[in-house]
């Protein structure tokens, strides 16, 4: 008896994006924004083409060039990556992940960025420098470390507890080799190339959690300066002294180029600096009749930090919901970042033991996430917090795009009990971590850098980042608008080129235990099972006369409803009986392959008639 497996199924869904196109080779850069908009066809959902371009090495750079490449997170929020090469080696800024949605890659954990390119060059690395604790900064180093040589990591206390913590998970990695530095210091990295030590100085930056730091990269002809996340600290536009001070300093030495977050650069003006938050959250706090509940990023380490402080002052105590939420202010209190007093943090099972007004509840969830304690409190599945009248709920952030739905079906929860909702929306409960417009241009313009290139971002953050920076004179041709996997050189400080080439740079994915870049396959196969379902056929042939031994098994899943189609079976069952009858007519030997291959495409092209739906089909062919 043989059994034909099915080959893996998928079928090509949209254009494929050429990759190394858009480049402009080594022509001078301001030809890339007479272009207009880019006419590379989106990928469908983001993922990687089989064909990456598998450029890993590439020539030496001459002692007068340096090399920027983004191998993540300039195309996305999230996942960011960025190498810098000099002749000395490679310094690499930040390893993060990003969080796929269901529908963009269904059973996906993460994507990391790709590091194919550094993996080939890994003798050259000389140091990974984490800008800050965050997910999208941190959250690849498990998964990339090992794979790119297990380089030393430079980065502030906090952030060194954050990426330990995590490591703590993955027992089976070599110990990182972790390095803390003040921001405002440096960092002198041993040349890979017997040239003299690279200086690295780290400065600090304004985000929303604490150590959270810059880079200035010195190389020959000036410095690279990478800004991490950041805001700035304002008072009505006016950045504070402590802000003058870091930026001024960076802006008296000779910058080529200044790499910049765009996540809010959507946004112009300053935005709402966090003082202001802390001065709303403080008057609702006191002035809160019952249990107050406030919803939050846990990531949000100032603001939670402020809160627990704040209720401290007010004599109330603090229940902290969700693990994300503990685990930070564990680590927080670790790295002596606060030290709330014994007794003002405490179980939720001992709410009842003091007045409603004496409560503030920290949850996680204001994103509608369904399993957070936010949702859980709100659809009556918390073991011991449930919602009265008298409580206020405080959503202290914003809605991240995509979420809205989640969002909307949270509220609606809450506003079914009739309770007091604060939003970001009609109270300042919120404010970013990350600059808008006219902060980035301020910073510019301290930085004075010969080049621009606005990071972090979706490519219309990254576009609308550039044209701040146009619209009030900095000269366009100067400005990188990049790629993952872009190839940008910087000659002698001043000759800007972007090379045609590029380094691999697709997503490679974190599917359970499987890490690559090589499975959108996989993804297709299950965006296909869940948009229309499956169809597997099963058929005894008998290989000598080719006639079915029965009539055929018809196994569906996620297609049709079976009770109301019976005759779509029916017929279908007829109909494949006789495509492998008529198929087999006068074959011999009986080729089960070609037998399976012309079924499957007619029973494809039939269902998708009889009912507009395109299942999974799968034949499994038995001969006997
Ligand atoms: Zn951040």
């Amino acid at each position: 008896m043989k059994t034909v497996p099915s080959k893996p199924h998928s079928r090509p869904s949209g254009p494929r994006r050429p990759r190394g196109k858009n480049g402009g080779g080594s022509k001078r850069f301001n030809n890339r924004h007479v272009r207009g908009p880019s006419p590379k066809p989106l990928r469908t959902s983001g993922m990687a083409t089989l064909k990456e371009t598998e450029l890993v090495t590439l020539p030496p750079i001459d002692a007068d060039t340096i090399r920027i490449i983004p191998l993540g997170g300039v195309e996305e929020v999230g996942r960011n990556m960025l190498a810098v090469e000099i002749p000395e080696g490679i310094i690499i800024s930040d390893a993060g992940f990003q969080f796929m949605s269901e529908e963009e890659a269904p059973g996906i954990d993460y994507v990391l960025p790709n590091t194919r390119y550094l993996e080939a060059n890994k003798d050259r690395i000389l140091a990974l420098f984490i800008t800050h604790g965050h997910l999208d900064h941190i959250g690849g180093i498990p998964y990339l470390i090992d794979r790119i040589g297990n380089p030393p990591i430079y980065t502030q206390y906090l952030t060194s507890l954050m990426i330990k913590k995590r490591q703590e998970e993955f027992p089976h990695l070599p110990e990182i080799q972790m390095n803390v530095v003040d921001a405002g210091g440096r960092v002198q990295l041993m040349a890979k190339n017997g040239g003299n030590p690279v200086t690295v100085k780290t400065f600090p930056v304004t985000h929303s959690i604490p150590d959270s730091m810059g880079l200035s990269i010195a190389t020959k002809h000036g410095n690279v300066v990478i800004s991490g996340d950041l805001k700035l600290e304002h008072v009505d536009g006016e950045p504070t002294d402590e802000e003058k001070k870091v930026w001024g300093g960076i802006g008296k030495e000779k910058n080529i180029l200044f790499v910049v977050d765009s996540t809010n650069a959507e946004r112009d003006g300053f935005s709402i600096p966090e003082t202001r938050v802390y001065k709303t959250l403080e008057e609702i706090i006191s002035q809160a009749q019952g249990r107050l509940i406030i919803g939050l990023f846990a990531s949000n380490f100032h603001r939670m930090i402020h809160i627990i402080e704040t209720a401290e002052k007010l004599g109330k105590k603090v229940v902290t919901e969700g693990r994300s939420v503990k685990t930070n202010i564990e680590i927080s209190e670790r790295g002596d970042f606060f030290k709330p007093k014994p007794g003002t943090i405490i179980p939720a099972e001992q709410i009842c033991d003091y007045a409603p007004d004496k409560i503030v509840i920290i949850a996680t969830g204001a994103q509608g996430e369904e399993q957070a304690a936010l949702m859980r409190i709100a659809t009556g599945r918390h073991k011991t917090i449930k919602f009265t009248q008298r409580d206020t709920i405080v959503l202290s952030s914003s809605v991240i795009p995509g979420n809205e739905v989640s969002v909307q079906k949270l509220k609606d929860n809450l506003y079914r009990h009739g309770l007091n909702i604060v939003h970001y929306r009609s109270s300042d409960v919120h404010s970013t971590g990350h600059g808008n417009t006219g902060e980035l241009v301020w910073m510019r313009e301290q930085v004075k850098p010969t080049f621009m290139m606005p990071a972090y971002g979706f490519h219309s953050m990254i576009r609308c980042h550039a044209n701040a920076h146009i619209k009030s004179g900095y000269p366009k041709e100067n400005i990188i608008l990049p790629d993952n996997g872009m190839i940008i050189e910087i000659k002698n400080g001043t000759e800007l080129s972007i090379r045609k080439d590029r380094v691999p740079s697709g997503p490679m994915m974190v599917d359970g235990f499987s890490i690559g870049d090589m499975q959108e396959i996989v993804i297709r196969d299950r965006q296909s099972l869940a948009k229309d379902g499956m169809f597997v056929i099963i058929a005894t042939v008998n290989i000598r006369t080719g006639q079915l031994k029965k009539s055929p098994d018809i196994i569906s899943r996620g297609f049709v409803y079976i009770r109301e189609s019976q005759s779509l079976f029916s017929e279908t069952r007829v109909l494949i009986k006789k495509t492998v009858e008529d198929l087999t007519q006068g074959m011999n030997p009986i080729d089960l392959e070609y037998v399976k291959n012309n079924l499957t495409d007619t029973v494809e092209r039939y269902l998708l008639q009889k009912t507009s739906k395109r299942p999974m089909v799968i034949p499994v062919l038995i001969g006997v």
